[in-house]
């Protein structure tokens, strides 16, 4: 039937003005639904007025009762179809629900609740990945490990609501200190662990003083007078030792800086 054939070919309907979307019929809404069955209606009434004017033998009585069961299988792939369309949606809808849930489960999983700073688990997964890399010879990295001065006599002086803030707005000062590259976490309580990499120990030294300065001249929002100083130890990770090593090491230089009498840095 080439008439007709070119007839619906001028028409150029595009699968959008139909409701239909590149992902099949069950996406289908209930006025796609009724524009495809008003599309395929007039489709049939044009056949059967070509084969009428063409002077075919055509049973009107025979083509209303196809009509008829068409419309009717056309209402029952309707009702199936939005059906299947909501059921879709509903399920989109979930995923999405749960890739947020997700996310946020990821996110508690490495940040500490207090200061917003990697925590102690996510930690040590930095450590694995730096000493990978460090490993296949292309940089060395350093670990500085902080632990705060005194600091129960803040929360003695101050609260510990006092002490939290404080703990929070040193937590912005180490980011501020250190660049994009580094990490950042709180170990616990008043301890934190800086890893510097792409750095030797020069350059460690040079963060921490600067670091140190700040301090120096920082007034704490909410425990006026109050002068915080670190106590740091410091080591740099030597190839193929477990970091756990340099961690130890880190730790003895801190436990030092602490006998000598606190606010400084010692280098192991
Ligand atoms: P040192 O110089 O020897 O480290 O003395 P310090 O007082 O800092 O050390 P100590 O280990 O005796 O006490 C640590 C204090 O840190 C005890 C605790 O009250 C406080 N602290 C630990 N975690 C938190 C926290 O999440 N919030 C607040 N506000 N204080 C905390
Ligand atoms: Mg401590
Ligand atoms: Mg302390």
């Amino acid at each position: 039937m080439p008439g007709l054939v070119s007839s619906v070919g001028v028409l150029q309907l595009r699968p959008e003005f139909l409701g239909v979307h590149r992902n099949g019929a069950f996406r289908l809404n209930l006025a796609g639904f009724v524009r495809v069955g008003l599309f395929a209606a007039a489709c049939y009434a044009v056949l059967i007025a070509v084969l009428l004017q063409q002077g075919a033998a055509v049973d009107l009585r025979v083509e209303s009762i196809r009509a008829l069961a068409f419309f009717v299988l056309m209402g029952g792939v309707s009702i199936l179809g939005l059906e299947m369309s909501g059921l879709r949606d509903a399920l989109q809808e979930r995923n999405r629900d749960l890739q947020q849930a997700l996310e946020r489960i990821q996110h508690l999983a490495i940040t500490d609740e207090l200061t917003g700073l990697y925590n102690r688990r996510f930690a040590k997964d930095i450590l694995g990945q730096q000493k990978a890399l460090a490993d296949r010879g292309t940089y060395g990295f350093v670990l500085c490990l902080i632990d705060l001065d005194l600091f129960k006599g803040v929360n003695d002086r101050y609260g510990h609501a006092g002490g939290d803030s404080v703990l929070c707005q040193l937590a912005r000062l180490f980011e501020q200190a250190v660049r994009d590259v580094d990490f950042v976490a709180r170990l616990g309580g008043e301890e934190f662990l800086l890893v510097l990499s792409r750095t030797d120990v020069a350059g460690a030294q040079q963060v921490l003083e600067r670091l140190r300065q700040t301090l120096r001249g920082t007034s704490w929002q909410n425990c006026p007078e109050l002068r915080l100083t670190l106590s740091v130890g410091v080591s740099r990770y030597c190839s193929v030792e477990p970091w756990e090593d340099t961690m130890q090491r880190a730790d003895s230089a801190l436990y030092q800086a602490k006998g000598n009498g606190r606010d400084q840095v010692v280098l192991l």
